[in-house]
């Protein structure tokens, strides 16, 4: 060992130790979460270099996120006095990225080519399927596009892909065109990046030869995600059997990718292929306190596909798992936004802090409670709720009727969806309007031809859609616009649309939220102007507007802003300025898929029920459910000290509430290593759900509920005798069916389940009820037999 390593190896266990130091040769490290293997492996960068055996230029390393690809630099650079900045580090996109900026020329492309994100992409096919004349019923551009993206992660070209049946030739003509087309404008998508790389690798001799004579050592984090592609591109800067030394380290049961590919496979194709001669196991984990570990090992025990390995650690058991029911999405965000802030208050930095949801619709809820309490936060994977280009394209329509001259929001949604305006009508337009001077709303009239008519329906459309929604409310207002625009029936129409759906359903969540906040009730809207006087007294009574939405008249035109320019400008704010500044402290917000890799001080695990986590599309079968209980192991071991597990009873989805049964993952965590912060199992119409509801009334919220019964040394809530159900929730259909909402039932064929809604009279009388396993299904109460179980 060379003088001044053995810093940086002290404090390693002796497998650790081990690892850190192994031989060049292909070595893989298997080892559950939290074990050390990105600090070994990082560690085994720092030690290769101070060591001589590799020069900075001469390895490179891969991981997943940019997150965990700073995070990993940020370690190294604490460990060593290399400048870091230069290293061959980062995420398969990035360094592909960085190679063919490298070889441009070689790759066939512009020096300056761009990146097209997932949206962009998915236009760019629909702009190839309108001048190919495909149907777009029949051909449906996301999933057009979803086939693209996954020939080119098996590294297949158009000429590459087996296409027996008319059907799939199309498919390879569209993904050829668009190829034609993405080449023609200079730019690639995210998956092209590692295919274009990989093929230049495989088709140039002395690129090749340069890249594996440079690059001595390879290290791969994560390496149960990669999918076919990567691994076959790790095999052209490695082959098998080459001197070059790769390190990959991984954990099967932090495999969460399957659904794009990932291939859990390639571990063992890596061992045979490599002649690994022997794999390492890490055991100890250094991340959490013994309760968390306990919850991880117990939930991911119920997995029957594992290579098998358990964690142990010696720091002790530390705090519970704290668990919490609240009595909506609303309630659990508010809850969360004071537990959150008493963390802060005593002295964890906000970064320390992370919220890991399932889906990015949940999202929403949870950015709007810390946006009105002014906590700096940060979202990361994924778009912030009012920057997802669904969102956006509502949003825009909505600007239309407040200011049809609004030439961005024009643009974004004149052809949105798609109606008959072209690119040449647009750029007649734009001419037009640049010659005047005026608005492109205002130009239209200028275009002639098939171009100009279908400019005057859409300016029809908006100006139709304001007459129709004058003196509506917030709500109303968006209803109308997403129905008349067009924009629902259009992401109905399109197979991977129920997300965007769901989104736009948050939208008006969004704006009722908004409405009840700022006291925009519906009479305050629904005044005629003249009885009251005319404006500047619809703001008369309501309650101070926060600074971020000023409501009052404007002093001198006596202007009023209505809740729509309100809800605009609300929108804008959160969509722009909100997000923390770089640097600055702020709570951290991720899926559970973005949190890989990373850890937290504390961490809250959000919307743990049924058909959420897990969610709906993977709990019809085994393969699915797994890989749902992976992602919830690695959630679960992202935290160091705390760990909060919530659920809801209602959830307020695609604009309707749903009512949850909690996760079946929370019955597969040890009792002994929970604390139940609101009453166990209390259901529906607990006194929890009561005392919640009169503090927040009160406008106190649950945290200064729980805060009381803490600070008198007492559990917060005694579970009080049974409470009628809240009216929303009872069966309005009339009980002829003896069914309640948040009812057990029985049926023959699903087995047990609970009484999710209720709807319909008589013959029609239909039931929605989760049946755990075979999921939520709707059932007509006329044929189906249910027997009431409790
Ligand atoms: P994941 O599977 O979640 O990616 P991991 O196996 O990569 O986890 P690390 O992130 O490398 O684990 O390590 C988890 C935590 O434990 C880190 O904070 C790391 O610094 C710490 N740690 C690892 N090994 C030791 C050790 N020998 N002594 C003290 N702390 C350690
Ligand atoms: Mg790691």
């Amino acid at each position: 060992e060379a003088p001044g390593t053995g810093s940086l190896l002290k404090g390693l266990n002796p497998e650790q130790h081990a690892a850190v130091t192994l031989p060049s040769g292909a070595s893989l490290i298997l080892a559950g979460a939290g074990s050390g293997k990105t600090r070994v492996l990082t560690t085994r960068i720092a030690w290769l270099m101070a060591t001589g055996q590799v020069s900075p230029g001469g390895l490179m390393a891969v991981t997943f996120t940019n997150k965990a690809a700073k995070e990993m630099l940020h370690r190294l650079s604490a460990m060593l006095p290399v400048p870091v900045r230069g290293l061959w580090i980062g995420t398969f996109h990035g360094l592909c990225n960085r190679f063919l900026r490298a070889h441009w020329k070689l790759a066939g492309l512009p020096q300056s080519f761009q990146i097209l994100d997932t949206a962009d992409s998915l236009s760019a096919v629909k702009r190839v399927m309108k001048a190919m004349n495909v149907d777009e019923e029949r051909f449906v551009p996301k999933q057009v596009s979803w086939f693209i993206a996954a020939r080119k992660d098996n590294g297949e070209r158009p000429k590459d892909v087996d296409a027996h049946d008319p059907q799939s030739r199309k498919m390879v003509e569209i993904y050829q065109a668009y190829e034609d087309q993405c080449q023609r404008e200079g730019v690639v998508d995210f998956a092209e990046l590692m295919l274009r790389t990989y093929e230049l690798m495989r088709d140039n001799a002395a690129l090749r030869e340069h890249y594996q004579h440079r690059f001595a050592h390879i290290l791969v984090d994560e390496f149960q995600d990669t999918n076919r592609l990567q691994y076959a591109w790790l095999k052209m800067f490695a082959p098998p059997g080459s001197p070059q030394s790769v390190f990959a380290v991984g954990d099967d049961d932090q495999s969460i990718y399957a659904f794009r590919g990932a291939q859990v496979g390639n571990m063992a194709d890596f061992e045979r292929e490599y002649r690994v001669k022997q794999v390492i196991k890490l055991e100890r984990n250094y991340r959490s306190f013994g309760n968390i570990l306990d919850s991880a090992n117990a939930l991911i025990a119920h997995n029957a596909k594992r290579l098998g390995k358990n964690l142990s650690t010696e720091a002790g058991p530390g705090e519970p798992v704290r668990v919490a029911e609240a009595t909506s999405d609303y309630a659990e965000a508010q809850w969360l936004l004071d537990e959150a802030q008493q963390l802060h208050r005593s002295g964890t930095p906000r970064s320390e802090i992370a919220v890991l949801y399932r889906s990015n619709a949940q999202s929403r809820v949870v950015e709007s409670a810390l946006f009105n309490a002014g906590v700096p936060y940060r979202v990361y994977g994924g778009l912030r709720f009012f920057e997802r280009a669904e969102v956006k394209h509502a949003l825009a329509y909505l600007r239309l009727l407040e200011n049809p001259n609004d030439d961005t929001s024009f643009l974004r949604v004149v052809n949105f969806p798609t109606r008959g305006i072209g690119a040449r009508t647009i750029e007649l337009l734009t001419d037009a309007g640049r010659a005047s001077g005026r608005s492109l709303y205002q130009s239209v009239g200028a275009v002639v031809g098939k171009g100009g008519a279908n400019l005057l329906a859409f300016t029809g459309l908006i100006d139709q859609l304001r007459e129709r929604t004058r003196g509506l409310t917030l709500r109303e207002i968006i209803e109308q616009m997403l129905d008349t625009s067009g924009l629902v029936d259009f992401y109905k129409a399109e197979k991977e649309g129920a997300e965007r759906i769901e989104n736009l359903g948050e939208l008006v969540n969004a704006a009722e939220a908004f409405v009840t906040q700022e006291g925009f009730g519906k009479d305050a809207v629904a005044l005629p102007v003249d009885e009251t006087g005319g404006p500047g007294t619809l703001a008369v009574g309501l309650p101070p507007a926060p600074a971020a939405v000023d409501l009052t008249p404007d002093a001198e035109t006596g202007e009023i802003v209505s809740p729509l320019a309100a809800f605009l400008t609300h929108a804008a704010l959160e969509a722009g300025d909100n997000q923390a500044q770089a640097g600055q402290d702020a709570v951290q917000l991720m899926t559970v898929h973005s949190a890989k890799g990373l850890e937290f001080d504390c961490v809250f695990i959000t919307g743990l029920e049924e058909a959420l986590f897990p969610h709906e599309n993977a709990m019809s079968d085994n393969d699915g459910l797994e890989e749902e209980r992976r992602l919830m192991y690695v959630a679960i071991t992202r935290a160091r000290k705390r760990l909060y597990l919530s659920f809801s009873q209602t959830r307020l989805l695609h604009g309707q509430t749903r009512y949850n049964v909690k996760s079946r993952f929370l019955d597969e965590l040890p009792e002994g290593a929970l604390k139940w912060l609101t009453p166990r199992n209390a259901g529906f119409g607990s006194g929890y759900a009561k005392e919640y509801q009169q503090a927040w009334q009160r406008g106190t919220g649950l945290g200064s509920v729980v805060g009381a019964g803490r600070v008198a040394g007492r559990p917060a809530y005694t579970a009080p005798p049974a409470q009628p159900l809240p009216a929303a929730m009872q069966n309005k259909a009339g009980a002829s069916h003896g069914l309640r909402v948040g009812q057990a039932v029985f049926h023959t064929k699903f087995g047990e389940g609970v009484v999710l809604t209720l709807e319909g009279n008589g013959p029609d009388a239909r039931a929605q009820v989760n049946f755990g396993r075979h999921g939520a299904k709707w059932l007509a109460l006329a044929i189906a037999k249910l027997t009431p179980v409790d």
